[in-house]
């Protein structure tokens, strides 16, 4: 099982099936938890839409209310806020138990009659990471990576609450690891997932390597030798702080967009949907009128690549020495490739974007693909 924390969303990748859930993690208590649902849940694939789960922590059973459902708990913009600490937070824990719990109700055939309601997911190898800024709070990465490991290692159980699909479900993870976010990503770039060679290695065989990893909350940067090699030291990881992705799209939708979006969340979804497409139109849900956006969302996100551009050369002046590609990974790199071919091609000429400035396929899930190549070379289990 191998996940990814992220603040937007929660992936994970078990025997590699994937799943996404948006990380939102609400917690209600005993009575509301027994009169939430109107009516059972009957559909096992409906479970991910209407995840409730309970635990016990420090003995007491707590309730929370996971993914789609808690959309509408949360405070529509709380996500672009506050990154969470994920060695503190129970966030990433509940989320840990959700993704089993959907994992063990969409595989298991079950015949509820006469059978018993508990049930044992054994783990054999567990991975997740924690990204840069966190573990530079540390005086060592290591003791935080264990600690975060130490997080998931050994026994848990979930009940999950959801009427119609109440059950119980023992948890016993056999080894776990922590990673280092945006490191573990070269090992997607350098191997596929049948540990072939991936051919998009080949561009960084000679050049020094700058990975930038772009989430919705932080952009997070890793510098590697050639060959796509291990960073050198500690210093090779850094973020950038300033230049985060959903607040710079926030103060765009207060000042220009009002009127179109009630709040970031929607917008950065309509961003998703029609990247790419020769024109963006919103159609007003009340007045059924159509405005088209293109142009001021084109602007916005050149604005906010000309922004990250300037940071990302401030940043490597004294880590880069010798030639080197920039290589974009996480969800927002997918929608900022054209902006940024705009601003780079302004700026040096088309050939410099071509020849620098790398943006590959599943960006969004490179770190998840990274942390499943190296379980498939570790427990050599894969065909
Ligand atoms: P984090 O690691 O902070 O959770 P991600 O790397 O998942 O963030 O990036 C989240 C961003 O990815 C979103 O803000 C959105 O703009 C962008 N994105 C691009 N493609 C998608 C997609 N298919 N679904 C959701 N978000 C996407
Ligand atoms: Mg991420």
């Amino acid at each position: 099982m191998n996940t990814d924390f992220g603040n937007s969303y929660f992936m994970t990748l078990i025997n590699g099936y994937l799943k996404e859930i948006p990380t939102n993690v609400v917690e209600i208590n005993k009575d509301k938890a027994e009169d939430y649902f109107v009516n059972p849940i009957t559909d096992k694939s409906k479970f991910i839409s209407n995840m409730m789960i309970s635990t016990e922590v420090n003995g007491e059973e707590r309730y929370f209310i996971v993914g789609k459902l808690a959309e509408r708990e949360m405070f529509k913009n709380e996500h672009i806020r506050t990154l969470h600490d994920k060695v503190e937070s129970i966030i990433p824990y509940v989320m840990f138990l959700a993704s089993i719990a959907e994992f063990q109700i969409a595989r298991t055939e079950e015949n509820r009659e006469g059978q018993s309601e508990e049930y044992h997911v054994t783990v054999d190898y567990f991975q997740t990471m924690l990204p840069v800024w966190l573990l530079r709070k540390a005086s060592k990465f290591s003791d935080m990576l264990n600690e975060m490991a130490a997080r998931f290692q050994g026994n848990h159980i979930v009940q999950v609450k959801t009427p119609g699909l109440e059950r119980s479900i023992h948890i016993e993870v056999q080894q776990s690891k922590c990673r280092i976010e945006g490191e573990v990503a070269r090992w997607g770039l350098k191997k596929d997932l049948s540990l072939e060679d991936n051919p998009v290695a080949d561009l960084f065989q000679k050049v020094v390597t700058v990975i930038v990893d772009i989430g919705g909350g932080t952009v997070d940067i890793v510098v590697l030798p050639p060959g796509l090699d291990s960073p050198r030291s500690k210093d090779s990881l850094t973020t950038l702080t300033d230049v985060a992705y959903l607040k710079y799209l926030e103060k765009f939708r207060e000042h220009k967009l009002l009127e179109h979006f009630s709040d970031v969340r929607e917008l950065e979804d309509f961003i998703v949907r029609n990247i790419g497409r020769t024109e963006m139109a919103k159609k007003d849900p009340i007045t059924q009128q159509v405005t088209e956006l293109k142009e001021p969302i084109s602007e916005m996100l050149e604005g906010y690549a000309a922004t990250l551009l300037k940071k990302l050369e401030g940043e490597i002046r004294d880590l880069v020495k010798s030639e080197y590609k920039f290589l974009y990974i996480g969800g927002v790199s997918e929608v900022l490739r054209e902006a940024m071919r705009d601003v780079v091609g302004k700026k040096y000429g088309e050939e410099t974007f071509e020849k620098q400035h790398i943006f590959v396929e599943n960006a969004r899930q490179m770190n998840l693909i990274g942390l499943e190549v190296i379980s498939l070379s570790e427990t050599g289990d894969f065909e």
